[in-house]
Parts: C-alpha cells; structure tokens; sequence
C-alpha cells in the first residue's frame, strides 16, 4: 500500500505515525513544502520573543529521528500543486506526478490578509509559520522599534501584542470589531481584558480597521477606517486564517471553507481524507461541518484519519470551540459559540481571582468564558463534550470536586447543569 501524506505540521505527523503503527509495510511519502520538522505554530511567538530555543518549535524532535522512527520517506522542500482524485495522482510544482493508494491532506492554514493602500503584503509581519518568527525575529534584534500595529484582536494577535509591549514597544492593537477576541468573548469579560492589557500600556483601537499606509523615514503613517491615525514602525497583521484547500479540485473533493469530511476524516472522494486546519469536521454544538483551528483537534483528526487509512475503524465525534490562552498575566479561556445568548450566571469578581461566566439556552449550557484560572477548564471542557454528545447532562463528582476545590459555589455549579436538575 502507498500512502501519501501532503502536509507535514501536527496533523500531517499523526498521521504518518498512526499508519506505520498500523502498517509496517507500506510506504509512507511525506509532502512538505518546507525543510523543517513539524513545528507547533502556537509557539513562534514565543520564540521570537527570545523566551524559547529554536529547537523548542518542534515537539517531535528532527526531520531524521522521525523519519528513521516511522520509516518514512519524507520529500521536503516539496510543494504540492494539485490533487487529482480520479486518476489517484498529486501532482508537484516541478510538474512531477506521484500515484497514490490512499491520500492524506493536510495542508493546514495560512495567514490571511487583504492588500492595504500603501502597504506591499511584503514588508508586513505576519505570524503563522517558523519563516514569521524568524523574520521577525530577526526584525526586532536587528532595528530598534519604538511602535508597532497589530491589526487583529485575536489569539494569535494578542500573542504578538504580548510579545511587542514586552520589549517596551509602545503597541497599538486594532480591530474592525468593537472588543477584544470577538470569535469568543462576552462583552463584559472582554471589556476586563481590554482594561487590564491598557493598564499594561497597549493602546486600544477597537471598531477600527487599518485602511491605508504611508511610508515615513522610520515606518508607517496609517489612516484607520474612523478617520484617525497611528504612527508604527512595524506593522504585524493578524487578520485570520484560510485553509490551505486550493491544491484540491472542488469539482471532484467537497469544500466549503474547509475541506469537507466526516468523522472518519474521509472526504468526499474514497480513499482521500483530510486533517487539521485545511478541513472541516464535525462541530458538536452546531451540529454543522466547521474548522477547528486548534491544536489538539489536529492531532485527534490526523490519528483518526491514520487509522481509517490503514483499514482500522476509527471515529472522532467532533469538537466544540473552544480557546485556552494565557498572556499578559492572565488566563482567558472560552468555550462554545459566543454569539448565543440566553440566561446569564457568573460567578466571583471579574477584576480578581476566579471569574465565571456562562450562557445557558433552554436551560443546557451553551458557552462559558473562564477569567483567571485555566485549571477548571479541563473539568468544564469535559462536561461540554459529554453533554453535546447527549452522554450526561451531570457534572461528573470528580469534576465537580475539581470545581468547588478552585472555588465555585456549589449553588452555582448546579445552575451550569441546568436542564439536569430542572428534570430532577
Ligand atoms: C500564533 C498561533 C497561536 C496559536 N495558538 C493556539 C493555541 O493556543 N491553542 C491551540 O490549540 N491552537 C493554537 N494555534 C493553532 C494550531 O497551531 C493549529 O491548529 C495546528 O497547528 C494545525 O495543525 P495542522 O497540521 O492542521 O496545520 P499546519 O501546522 O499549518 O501544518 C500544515 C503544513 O502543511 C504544509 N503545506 C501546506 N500546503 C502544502 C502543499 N501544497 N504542499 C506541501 N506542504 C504544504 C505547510 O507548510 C505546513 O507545514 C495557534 C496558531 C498560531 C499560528
């Protein structure tokens, strides 16, 4: 059997190494378009901010060790340019042609961002790939900034704005939408961050977008959407993402945003699957197809999909949105679609220590944001998935113990299950 695999990140690995655990004989040909080893994205900012080894992007050791481990023939430096299902072919960029018996994608995301008067997508930062850290990286030792403009008030813009304001660059963070983290926030707690990041020195330009640049002797004069303006030597945007999905042909793969698959991470097209941040998988809480940007949903679809490839029967249910992320001396984490509204429970003092804040909607938990303590979010997470899943409306007694332990009322906690007590 001829397995390929087009992708070599956090899905692309699992996959790889779920076969070869499932299959000592075939032949396994990794795609990856650049020379690294499989890098976790999460971590570039924290390597450009000097806080972590360039050895530390790579969780799973180097190129060698993991191709000698899983006996894997892996072809780097080696963009693909287009699948054809039909005739069960990729072809390269060098127009080279290779057959395949089952077929991986997992091509993953890039760094998405529209073309602004005046300024050349070139000389703009960006942050997604080992290139982008080191680029900037390298930007920051080499010239001295005094400001920057991150545009995008999202995870990955908040990490950059972290990483700025921690080298005393004075940071303006903006966004079209009104508050921080709009994908996850309820407006009160995002107020509370945007609070405590100024308090920090980070300049605020929310409901304002970037809308032209000029050059000036030490960077950019940029006019935002409102009319007003910011003075930035640099310029990082961290606008969104797009699945990486134009190598497949949508007359024969189905794609929406993602590449569409179901839980055995097979697309539309037998013996093609897809995994990580280039698909859409099943979403619990709407029920719908949806990217899930997150780490270790890749590495559950890249297993999953491993698997089925082999032959072994393997399902993954799904997952919900969620975000855990810690910067600027605090934990914000937020689960489910933030858009939802309903009843209103908190619990503790959202200026200190623990905060609580959930939605419910026809009495079932429909999302929470977490201030300040990131240890109750396993057992919270947890209940999410058994309750989305229809396997407990309870909180469970362990995760229940977990959670008046970290200091939530019992009353409260009973308030969450909702739908559990109003049938008792
Ligand atoms: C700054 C930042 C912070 C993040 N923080 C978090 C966090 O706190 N928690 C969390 O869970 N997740 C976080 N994420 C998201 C997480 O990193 C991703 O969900 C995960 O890495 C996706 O893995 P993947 O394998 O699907 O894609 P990728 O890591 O994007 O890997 C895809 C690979 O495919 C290669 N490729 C693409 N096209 C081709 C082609 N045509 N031919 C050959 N190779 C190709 C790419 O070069 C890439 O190496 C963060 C991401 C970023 C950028």
């Amino acid at each position: 059997m001829h397995y390929a695999v087009i992708g070599f990140g956090c899905a692309g690995y699992y996959a790889a190494k779920t076969i070869r655990e499932n299959d000592p004989d075939g032949i396994i040909t990794v795609f990856s378009e650049h020379n690294y080893s499989p890098y976790n994205p999460m971590l570039t900012t924290y390597f450009a901010a000097g806080k972590i080894p360039f050895e530390s992007l790579f969780p799973f050791g180097s190129l060698k060790q993991i191709e000698e481990e899983y006996r894997l023939d892996i072809r780097t430096g080696t963009k693909v340019k287009a699948v054809h299902a039909a005739e069960q072919q990729i072809v390269l960029e060098d127009g080279e042609t290779v057959g395949y018996d089952r077929l991986l994608i997992a091509s993953g995301a890039s760094a998405f961002a529209p073309v602004f008067d005046g300024l050349d997508p070139a000389d703009a930062f960006y942050m997604r790939t080992v290139d982008d850290a080191v680029r900037l990286k390298n930007e920051l030792e080499e010239k001295p900034h005094r400001s920057a403009l991150v545009v995008g008030a999202s995870m990955v813009g908040i990490k950059v704005v972290e990483l700025l304001n921690g080298q005393g660059i004075h940071t303006v963070l903006a966004d079209l939408a009104p508050a921080i983290f709009p994908l996850a926030s309820y407006p009160d707690v995002a107020a509370e961050i945007e609070r405590r990041i100024s308090a920090k020195g980070v300049e605020l330009a929310l409901g304002k977008g970037l809308q032209k640049a000029e050059k000036t002797k030490s960077g950019y004069h940029c006019t935002m959407s409102d009319g007003s303006t910011v003075d930035a030597d640099l310029i990082v945007l961290c606008i969104g993402t797009r699945a990486n999905t134009k190598i497949v042909d949508p007359n024969e793969i189905k794609i929406n945003r993602g590449i569409v698959v179901d839980d055995a991470m097979a697309t539309s097209w037998p013996g093609v699957y897809a995994a990580g941040d280039c698909c859409e998988g099943h979403e619990l809480q709407s029920r719908n197809t949806m990217i899930i940007g997150l780490w270790a949903n890749a590495a559950h679809q890249g297993t999953t999909a491993g698997a089925n490839m082999t032959g072994k029967a393997a399902e993954f249910d799904g997952n919900f949105l969620h975000n855990i992320t810690h910067f600027m001396d605090m934990d914000f984490i937020g689960f489910g679609d933030n858009r939802i509204t309903g009843e209103v429970l908190t619990s503790g003092n959202i200026h200190e220590g623990l905060y609580v804040e959930a939605v419910l909607k026809d009495h079932r938990l429909a999302g929470v944001n977490i201030l300040d303590n990131y240890r109750i979010s396993g057992a919270i997470k947890n209940y999410l998935y058994r309750m989305m899943e229809g396997e407990s409306e309870e909180i469970s007694p362990i995760q229940k113990g977990i959670l008046i332990k970290e200091g939530l009322r019992p009353s409260f906690i009973e308030k969450l299950e909702g739908s559990y007590h109003d049938k008792g």
